[in-house]
């Protein structure tokens, strides 16, 4: 079936392509540091811009349909504005996350002084927004400027209280709007203040979250064949022994170690070496099922978690060494036939994980005496 003519397959995707559009703006600049709490707090300013620029064009859209004479000059006074929010962007783009912040900051204390100043009134709530101001700027300036932060938290205050208290009289033109309007602008001032805090909580949140999994992905991965390494080794075997001898579950762990491996390095270059272990790093997990784990525990050595029985453990290994030795590795027009020794337990319902190591490594030791590009399977322990 033909699709119908109005359909542009490249829409399907378009929720995903304005996302994306989305986080490239909010992350604008970020590449500036390392530091994934700066890195939050660079993409809440770009958000916070962002929304002031949309909040100041509708409000003051609002205000022109409103057609007040007060509201309509404090919209054209507006009007700069939403395009003057884009510099914060623009600054942190080049790497000027603390005068970013300012300018944003700076920006938003003008505009709401325009806006409130205006209408000489505190009537339609706009200086609630210095409220709004006061919780966003720990929030955005990072903890090395904390006095830019107090500084700019004890202005919005006192900007709020001098409003609040002094008694201005409203504008004349002020007296001629509808309850109705003035209740809806009132609303509308509140409403967008709570909308941007959400929103700023809510991004800090999300990318705090996104750090953490950022530092995790850090700490428990390999950076040369992006294998889980020895780390996440020792955190997934134990639970995953934990859960297996609940109701007991059979299960094996294998050490695999390249042969000879010195050999490709010493004749051919370390870099060569690098991608010998990868292409063998791929040819391991070729053969591990979902659930199943290989890492890379340090140098030319993996280990394997299985979670099948003896022999079906055994044969995953053994066709591992097979898909090595089958998959010669390419390097500059040259190639060299790989092989891996391997070192086989299966796990009994008292087993720790530590004494399956020590076994494994004893095997992987005999595969290697006993000639390399084999698997030896350890003894069977008590109870398996
Ligand atoms: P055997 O068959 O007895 O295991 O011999 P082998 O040469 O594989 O073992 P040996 O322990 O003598 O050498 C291991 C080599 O692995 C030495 C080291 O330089 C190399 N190696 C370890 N990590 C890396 C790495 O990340 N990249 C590269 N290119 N080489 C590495
Ligand atoms: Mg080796
Ligand atoms: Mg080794």
């Amino acid at each position: 079936m033909t699709p119908p003519t109005w359909f542009d397959p490249q829409d399907a995707r378009l929720p995903e392509r304005l996302w994306r559009g989305l986080m490239r703006w909010l992350t604008m600049g970020d590449q500036h540091t390392s530091q994934v709490n700066l890195q939050r707090k660079i993409a809440q300013t770009n958000l916070a811009a962002l929304m002031s620029a949309l909040t100041s064009a509708a409000i003051s859209m609002a205000f022109w349909l409103n057609g007040n004479p007060a509201l309509v000059t404090a919209a054209w006074l507006n009007l700069p504005f939403p395009f003057l929010f884009l510099l914060v962007l623009h600054l942190n783009h080049r790497g000027q996350a603390a005068l970013a912040c300012w300018t944003l900051f700076s920006l938003l204390m003008a505009d709401v002084l325009v806006g409130t100043l205006c209408v000489h009134s505190v009537l339609l709530a706009g200086h609630y927004y210095f409220i709004a101001f006061a919780v966003m700027a720990p929030m955005l300036f990072s903890a090395s400027h904390w006095r830019s932060a107090a500084l700019v938290l004890a202005l919005n205050i006192a900007l709020f209280l001098v409003m609040d208290l002094s008694a201005a009289t409203p504008h004349p033109d002020l007296a001629h709007i509808d309850q109705g309007s003035l209740a809806l602008i009132r609303k509308g001032i509140v409403g967008t203040c709570v909308i941007l805090l959400a929103l700023l909580i809510g991004v800090g949140e999300y990318s705090a979250a996104l750090s953490d999994w950022r530092l995790q992905q850090l700490a428990t991965s390999d950076t040369l064949t992006g294998l889980p390494n020895r780390l996440a080794l020792r955190q997934t075997f134990a639970r995953e022994l934990a859960l297996r001898k609940r109701a007991w579950q059979p299960m094996s762990f294998a050490m695999a170690d390249l042969d000879f491996f010195k050999r490709v390095n010493d004749e051919w270059g370390h870099d060569a070496g690098d991608l010998a272990l990868r292409h063998v790093s791929r040819l391991l997990c070729g053969q591990v099922r979902a659930g199943e784990m290989v890492a890379r525990m340090g140098g030319e050595e993996f280990g394997i978690i299985l979670l099948a029985d003896p022999p079906h453990a055994l044969s995953a290994v053994q066709r591992m060494c097979r898909a090595v030795e089958n998959a010669p590795f390419h390097y500059n027009d040259q190639v060299r036939t790989m092989t891996v020794s391997v070192g086989l337990t299966h796990m009994s319902p008292t087993d720790t994980e530590q004494a399956a190591l020590r076994r494994a490594d004893a095997a992987l030791y005999q595969a290697k005496n006993q000639g390399r590009n084999r698997v030896v399977v350890a003894p069977m322990v008590e109870g398996a």
